[in-house]
């Protein structure tokens, strides 16, 4: 009976995959994209800010998207559900396009479980930059952003789904390269144009940090309108707590069951410096990396929320990071500060 389930709902993806179109809705202030459509902010409810649903990390950029969808169904259906018992009604899915992004497996994988899923715009500029479609290297930011604000206004591909917002990533361990800067500057446009947020995997590339600083206040974007995805890998917290003072968002994306002390120092450290209201909590899991096995992000629930218990935090703080954060965080609305 189970087979015979996942084969109907992989037909259904192929047959909406083709034929279906949803009307372009536009989003109203205080709604967020999902994969089902729009919803009301309130709907977001606990959210994973960093998490992906599949991706094929590892394999050729025109390989990423094709996914065994009888076999992800199967292993991630099941497993969003078990995410859904533990309270989470929503995540934000990071798997750019040419990195792996699937809408209508998204939207099949949404429906038949439940979980509001996110998806993004924009390119992934990490793993030595083997993401990144060739075109963009000869284009100006101007047409790179043209491209994604038309997802935002139009649906991604034919499908009516659109992005809640923007991923970008820079190289860790060198100096940040023309191409990541480029997107970065594309990324910026996208977000004058269309309120969405940039978050951009940076982990400890200060250097990549300070340029996306300068560009930011460059283009006369605030600093709230940024997450600093992978933070966790900052070496030095007076950096991160810096940049949260100036509003960026701090993007702690890699709880495992094996660091959670390492978890509840940091998150102990932004709670005496009445900074908790700046930080989103997430896993960086994936439910089929590159068709194996689960990668989980369910630790939050099952060992990091009972040990910040033990060590003091509050309910009202926990509801701060997992529902509050990711929702201000994530609104769309255009952010303007001062240009230099
Ligand atoms: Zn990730």
């Amino acid at each position: 009976m189970k087979i015979f389930k996942l084969i109907f709902v992989a037909l259904v993806v192929t047959c909406c995959h083709q034929n279906e179109k949803q009307s372009g809705e536009s989003v109203h202030p205080n709604q967020f994209n999902t994969a089902q459509g729009p919803v009301d902010e309130a709907a977001l409810g606990i959210t994973l800010s960093h998490e992906h649903v599949m991706s094929n990390f590892g394999k050729d950029i025109g390989e990423t998207a094709v996914y065994d969808s009888i076999r992800l169904f199967e292993q991630v259906i099941p497993y969003l559900k078990e995410l859904k018992s533990l309270g989470v009604a929503s995540l934000f899915d990071c798997t750019t396009e040419y990195f792996g992004r699937r809408i209508d497996l998204l939207k099949a994988l949404s429906e038949a479980t439940g979980i509001q899923i996110i998806t993004n715009t924009g390119f992934y500029g990490a793993a030595d930059d083997r993401y990144i479609p060739d075109f963009a290297y000869q284009a100006n930011p101007e047409t790179i952003a043209a491209g994604w604000i038309k997802e935002f206004e139009q649906g991604i591909q034919g499908t009516g789904v659109k992005p809640g917002f923007i991923k970008l990533a820079f190289d860790e361990g060198k100096p940040p390269s023309e191409i990541d800067s480029k997107l970065f500057e594309a990324g910026l446009l996208t977000h004058l144009s269309t309120g969405l947020t940039l978050a951009v995997h940076t982990g400890n590339n200060l250097e990549a940090a300070k340029v996306q600083e300068a560009l930011l206040n460059q283009y006369g974007v605030d600093a709230s309108a940024w997450i600093w995805t992978h933070a966790n890998k900052v070496e030095d917290d007076r950096v991160m707590l810096e940049r949260a003072r100036q509003g960026a968002w701090i993007s702690l994306d890699g709880v495992k069951t094996s660091n959670i002390d390492e978890y509840l120092k940091r998150l102990v450290l932004f709670k005496e410096h009445n900074l908790l209201n700046k930080v989103l909590l997430s896993h960086d899991g994936n439910g089929f990396p590159g068709g194996g096995e689960i990668r989980k992000f369910e630790a939050i629930f099952t060992h990091l929320i009972p040990a910040m218990k033990e060590n003091g935090f509050s309910e009202e703080d926990i509801r701060q990071l997992l529902v509050e954060n990711p929702r201000e965080a994530f609104k769309i609305r255009t952010r303007t500060g001062p240009t230099s």
